[in-house]
């Protein structure tokens, strides 16, 4: 069985966390309202107002003037991040993140130790909540596309469980929209069709699927029936780390999506640094609105951990590599492949003449507090992103 994980409203809680005065006041984690800053997160209160991620900070407080906002801390973001993952590795090694605050859990094999699947996921959302005073949401299912849709079904505090028991009354109801892959467009076309369900699709011969949408047909008829045998990619056996993100709605602004290529990279390299690892390759992911999608690669002269090394890269790719068409983009990613071991070259305390050198630690301290703070400083830039919230997706 799969768990999925996803904490509610992520950066907006660990804020609320941190400043208690916040907590039931609307509140988003954003960028500046008299630049271009857009909203990173929104409470569920700020929700109420109609406000939500990816919408300018301007609008955001003209649709809520007494709207609290709070410039995002990405350091701390990945810190609470590896708390999380902490208690997802009691349970089983092989962890799967999507993002800093989602992922997937294989627990096939462990219910002898600790439990059904179903108790080690209330097992878990109750620890985030004790230990680290967060709510998850958490989806329990067979596969990952169901333990994925489960997650968000009973969103914010949910805990789904989807059996096979259960499997055709929960998802026959749904609408296509929530199957990986299917945008807009595709979604258009299958209500002209008369097909808005789940269930309707399912009812469908696999053969009509795909007299009627081809390859993919036969993927989204598989998936009406909860079919999905993609496994959980333990972090440790990955070959490389990435993050993308799809976003609510299309975006064509070049410095919106540079500064979510920036957003990604954090992630990215929070994450390396966090396993003690580098990557050489850099790697980006464009989807188009119409389903077109691109990678671009290029490689570091040395494997790095670090958000900048990775992000000139990312960026420069994003603004020089892809081909001439009208930016309208749907998805984002930023990855690094090429992975190895870090080996902090500080590690050596004495130089070749013997003479002690600076201590090690210390150096790679002062590192990680010149990278947060130049971060910081390009965070309260007015340069802000679009947090959107992510669809389901087709992955590749
Ligand atoms: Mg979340």
């Amino acid at each position: 069985m799969i768990l999925h994980v996803d904490m509610d409203a992520f950066y907006a809680s660990v804020e609320e966390r941190e400043r208690p005065e916040l907590v039931g006041r609307p509140l988003v984690v954003g960028g500046s309202p008299t630049g271009r800053g857009v909203v990173s997160a929104a409470n569920y209160e700020a929700r109420k107002f109609g406000v939500h991620s990816a919408m300018p900070v301007a609008r955001a407080l003209r649709q809520c003037p007494e709207l609290t906002i709070v410039r995002p801390r990405m350091e701390l973001y990945v810190d609470i991040s590896k708390q999380i993952r902490a208690i997802f590795y009691q349970f089983t090694p092989d962890v799967e993140p999507l993002s800093l605050d989602e992922a997937f859990l294989d627990v096939t094999g462990c219910e002898s130790l600790f439990g059904s699947a179903e108790s080690i996921g209330r097992r878990i959302k109750q620890q985030i909540r004790s230990q680290l005073h967060l709510v998850a949401s958490v989806g329990v299912a067979p596969n990952k596309f169901l333990a994925k849709l489960a997650s968000d079904l009973e969103k914010p505090d949910g805990f789904t469980v989807i059996s096979p028991d259960t499997l055709h009354a929960t998802l026959d109801p749904l609408s296509v929209s929530r199957m990986w892959g299917v945008g807009r467009v595709t979604q258009r076309k299958l209500e002209r069709l008369g097909i808005s369900t789940f269930g309707d699709l399912r009812r469908l011969s696999s053969a009509q699927a795909r007299q009627l949408f081809g390859p993919t047909g036969e993927h989204f008829w598989n998936l009406s029936h909860g079919r999905d045998d993609r496994r959980v990619v333990a972090e440790r056996r990955a070959k490389s780390i990435s993050h993308e993100t799809t976003f609510a709605q299309d975006i064509q602004d070049l410095e919106i999506l540079l500064a979510w290529v920036l957003e990604l990279t954090e992630q990215v390299a929070g994450r390396l640094r966090s396993r003690q690892l580098m990557g050489k390759t850099v790697n980006l992911k464009v989807r188009y609105s119409d389903f077109h999608t691109i990678t671009r690669s290029s490689s570091l002269d040395h494997a790095s951990q670090s958000t900048d090394e990775i992000w000139q890269v990312a960026s420069k790719l994003l603004r020089t590599s892809l081909p001439e068409r009208p930016l309208d983009i749907r998805l984002l990613g930023v990855g690094v492949s090429n992975i190895q071991r870090h080996r902090p070259r500080q590690l050596q305390l004495f130089d070749e003449a013997g003479q002690p050198i600076r201590p090690a630690l210390d150096k790679a301290t002062d590192e990680v507090r010149k990278q947060f703070g130049r971060h910081a400083l390009r965070r309260g830039s007015t340069l802000r992103h679009t947090r959107s919230r992510p669809r389901p997706e087709l992955e590749e």
